[in-house]
């Protein structure tokens, strides 16, 4: 499915801007802040918000000829697992957003591609889809709990770190072995 398809968007559905509000004339500026449930599936397989948590939008609309630019931020927790020792991660996010988002039939949507700049459709803005890019840029692909952490024992899988520095598994040599299941043998 393209980036920008031409869905229908709904009014009420938390990432979708309304710029009836907004004169269509270049210069013209709207902000809207508000709280809103984090959707589903936002970030990375290891790391992202969960879904429902609070999404901090702080954003400016403004008017430009061909559309309406859209800048600002969104912030919110993000949690995640350690990529290396399995160990939960929680902290918080800010990502910057800055998109345009042409009028249906102006210039600018007859001469670019969707996925170059956006679309309004109607009055409407779907800010799900660049909301989602910068949070998965901004997101690590491979978390880790500390930058050194030294992940699991390959042996028994416990945190190195938690495990004495001398932490070692006994290799038995095979020589030994053989000798256990005589003595075992002559009981
Ligand atoms: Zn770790
Ligand atoms: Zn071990």
């Amino acid at each position: 499915m393209p980036k920008h398809s031409p869905i229908h968007l709904d009014p009420r559905s938390p990432l979708v801007l309304d710029t009836r509000e907004l004169p269509r004339r270049p210069g013209a500026l709207r902000t809207v802040k508000r709280v809103v449930p984090a959707p589903a599936d936002l970030g990375l397989e290891l790391i992202g918000v969960p879904e429902g948590a609070d999404l901090d939008l702080d954003l400016r609309l403004e008017s430009v000829s061909e559309g309406v630019l859209v800048s600002g931020t969104v912030s919110g927790s993000v949690q995640g697992e350690c990529g290396r020792c399995l160990r939960a991660i929680g902290d918080s996010l800010t990502v910057t957003i800055q998109e345009l988002y042409a009028y249906e039939n102006s210039t600018t949507d007859e001469t670019t591609d969707e996925d170059e700049v956006g679309r309004l459709q109607g009055d409407l803005i779907d800010l799900e889809p660049a909301l989602r890019d910068a949070v998965v840029l901004a997101l690590p692909t491979n978390p880790l709990c500390r930058d050194d952490c030294p992940g699991l024992c390959p042996e028994c899988g416990v945190q190195l770190d938690e495990l004495p520095a001398d932490h070692s598994h006994q290799q038995i040599d095979p020589r030994w072995a053989s000798l256990s299941q005589l003595t075992r043998k002559e009981e």
